[in-house]
């Protein structure tokens, strides 16, 4: 039975949380955000920028304090949880203490009369790996495993929209990494249109369509894993996004290009005015030991072998800046060598000291 993909349109959301005898909060500062149905976004952002606050907006758990919230042709803003058909998976969404497992993913359904609900129950259980957990109740379960209930609670109803926050944090590496795939293989099969919040970097770029950075209530950047690496749109998201994480450096611009200091200089794919103060960004992926031609110069301060490839933490000369630069194999280096540090001009980021922007 497949879902109606719908698509899910946030215009202007805005949350103020006020508690008595505290100033108001805004935790949501009127995001746009327009998925296309299908479409599965990560929102991805630091601690405390107003994730979860989204989320439960969107699922009629928290009020809204300004803005819309559209599913398809539907504004549902003032419609309560149930009426939304939205399926959600939270960690805080109480199981039903007294009910077993099984009778936990089958209550939605049977309170709208599904013929198949068992059939229903029983293959979103095989997939999510969790057929031995049906008979027990919710307060034998361990972290993890109340995590996949309450991710199979949300799957089974079949919701055109599903919400989920955190789904896989409890789960050890091996299985978050095959319920991970298994999330995406039956989002795709039935065109749940969902969002998933995670702190998780490579949960995000693995599940992800697009990805919808936040910082401070605001999102900073809306686009695809790709975009969002190759360009990022400010120093936020290109520091916050990439592991290991990007260096940023100041910088003056010298036309075609960017200078650190007396450490030397890098062509750039934008023109950067001569004279002008820039934050330069370099990630370990794209700065690399040069065979001549432009770079950085620095000496070495340790390497670390990760088999795959090295990262070199170089000390620039006369900056007081360390710079990350992934090595390949065969290419060693060592602590103390001298080396100049080049990188194509595309993947040199020049952002604007103040607003932090991207120059483009
Ligand atoms: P995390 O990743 O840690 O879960 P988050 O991005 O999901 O964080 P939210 O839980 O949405 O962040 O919280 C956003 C901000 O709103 C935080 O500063 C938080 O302290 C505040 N906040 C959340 N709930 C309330 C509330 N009920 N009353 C007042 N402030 C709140």
């Amino acid at each position: 039975m497949t879902a109606t993909a719908q698509s899910l349109r946030l215009e202007s959301l805005r949350k103020t949380y006020t508690a008595r005898g505290r100033e108001p909060f805004e935790a949501v500062k009127g995001i746009d955000l327009d998925i296309e149905p299908g479409e599965l976004v990560a929102l991805l952002g630091p601690s405390g920028c107003g994730k979860t606050t989204t989320l439960r907006m969107i699922a009629g758990l928290e009020t809204v304090t300004g803005g819309k919230i559209m599913i398809g042709d539907r504004s549902v803003g003032d419609l309560p949880p149930g009426k939304r058909n939205v399926g959600v998976g939270f960690e805080s969404y109480a199981l039903y203490p007294p009910l077993t497992v099984r009778e936990n993913l089958a209550y939605g359904l049977k309170a709208r009369r599904a013929k198949d609900a068992t059939a229903r129950v029983d293959a979103i259980a095989e997939r999510l790996e969790m057929t031995e957990l049906l008979g027990l109740r919710p307060a034998n379960l361990s972290s993890g495993q109340k995590q996949r209930v309450a991710l199979a609670r949300a799957l089974v109803r079949n919701p055109p929209v599903l919400l989920l926050d955190e789904p896989l944090s409890h789960l050890d590496a091996g299985q978050r990494q095959r319920v991970r795939r298994e999330l995406k293989v039956l989002q795709r099969e039935f065109g749940y249109t969902t969002i998933v919040v995670t702190h998780d970097q490579l949960e995000a770029l693995s599940l992800a369509d697009r990805m919808a950075v936040m910082d401070a209530g605001v999102i900073k950047q809306f686009g695809t894993p790709d975009e969002v690496f190759d360009a990022p749109a400010d120093r936020f998201v290109a520091d916050f996004v990439g592991e290991p994480s990007i260096t940023l450096l100041p910088g003056t611009g010298t036309g075609d290009g960017v200078r650190v200091g007396d450490a030397g200089g890098l062509r750039a794919a934008v023109r950067v005015a001569e004279g002008r103060d820039v934050v330069v960004g370099l990630r370990p992926q794209d700065c690399h030991p040069a065979d001549g031609g432009p770079g950085l110069e620095g000496t070495v301060l340790v390497f670390e072998d990760l088999l795959e490839f090295g990262l070199a933490t170089v000390e620039l000369r006369g900056v007081d800046t360390r710079v990350v630069a992934q090595v390949e194999p065969g290419h060693p280096v060592r602590a103390g060598d001298r080396i100049t540090l080049a990188a194509p001009p595309e993947r040199v980021h020049v952002f604007d000291p103040a607003s932090g922007e991207r120059l483009r």
